[in-house]
């Protein structure tokens, strides 16, 4: 089945485009000083190979901002400038080349100010993510409501503020720290607006229990067609956050990224390591090139395995020493156990052509 996505305007980030049709991209955050563009430059090179398409970066001084000039040069993917409380941050970023700026309007919110990143914006022609978080949203109408209510209001009131100052180059992006007001905040604004919408939860936690929050409440979103581009924030390297992106991706079939490995949970009939077994292939498997999408099922037994196993492109099903490997549903021959990683990382190479 596929998955009908909500209609929302094209946005264009340096050379990535999000929403309408084009496939829902993922980002991250650099995690050291943007000051340091070294490391920064490091970080982000490293993102774009993990499979990050976009990446945003604190900006809190004006050593932040001056530092893109310098990133932007040894870096290809865009750049995002995070900018809270000053606002003139926001005109060192877009001097220096940034792609896109995040405002949170909970801490940026003077018509003045506004105004004069908005001509900013417009001259350099670069969007804005007008990105409110539950933790500094502001409720200025004093009336009782809910956290997706004051987080959709505030969204709609700056939007209608940039949109006077004719501007409608945006993003926007409602992060609550619960499962269920991030949806709730993100289907009420995908109702009132049609901008692109940047899908996340704010402060999820370790990878564990904060890849779980995460894939549940952008997960339930992206079924529902709502989400144009996503972030996983955890606390942990930012590889782990692109990792678990793809993840959610390819489980909703929403991308794919090359072969991936489905392997059985194994039990008291599998008699071979296959958890590690699935480890080495898992950390091999990133240096192959090609980019099919193949499914790998690694198969401890051959009580399921063969019949799983011959859904796969490639499969293996274990004995007691060797395993039974298949190719398109077909057995085609017989592998030791401690050859098997090399027989499947070959085969995968092989149709990858
Ligand atoms: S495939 Fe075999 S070893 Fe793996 S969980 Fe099923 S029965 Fe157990």
């Amino acid at each position: 089945m596929n998955l009908a996505r909500k209609k929302t305007k094209t946005i264009k980030i340096g050379n990535v485009l999000i929403g309408a049709a084009h496939p829902v991209a993922i980002q991250s955050m650099v995690k050291c000083k943007t000051s340091d563009s070294g490391r920064a430059i490091k970080e982000i090179n490293y993102l774009e190979q993990c499979g990050c398409e976009i990446v945003r970066l604190a900006v809190k001084d004006s050593a932040d901002a001056s530092s893109f000039r310098q990133i932007k040069r040894k870096t290809n993917i865009p750049l995002v400038a995070d900018i809270h409380f000053d606002w003139s941050l926001a005109l060192e970023a877009i001097e220096n080349g940034a792609d896109k700026i995040r405002l949170n309007p909970g801490n940026i919110y003077k018509r003045s100010q506004i105004q004069e990143i908005v001509t900013a914006l417009k001259i350099a022609k670069i969007p804005l993510r007008i990105g409110l978080n539950s933790g500094s949203v502001k409720n200025i109408s004093g009336r009782k409501m809910s956290m997706a209510d004051k987080l959709v209001n505030s969204a709609l009131d700056y939007i209608k503020i940039v949109e006077k100052m004719g501007f409608n180059n945006l993003v926007i992006s409602l992060k609550a720290s619960t499962v269920v007001d991030t949806v709730d905040a993100y289907r009420k604004i995908s109702k009132c607006c049609d901008y692109p919408l940047h899908l996340g939860v704010t402060a999820t936690g370790l990878p564990g229990e904060g890849a779980i929050k995460s894939a549940i409440a952008i997960g339930a979103l992206l079924l529902e067609g709502i989400g144009d581009t996503i972030r996983i924030s955890l606390t942990a390297r930012p590889e782990e956050e692109i990792r678990v992106a793809r993840a959610v991706l390819r489980a909703l079939d929403l991308r794919h990224f090359g072969p991936e490995v489905i392997s059985c949970p194994t039990c008291g009939r599998c008699e071979v390591d296959l958890v590690g077994l699935v480890q080495e292939i898992e950390q091999k498997i990133i240096q192959v090139k090609g980019n099919k999408p193949l499914k790998i099922a690694v198969m401890g037994c051959v009580v399921n395995g063969p019949g799983e196993a011959k859904e796969a492109d490639i499969g293996v099903a274990f004995g007691k020493n060797d395993g039974l490997l298949f190719k398109k549903g077909k057995a085609v021959r017989k592998v030791l156990f401690t050859q098997s990683a090399a027989a499947l990382l070959k085969e995968i190479k092989r149709a990858n052509g």
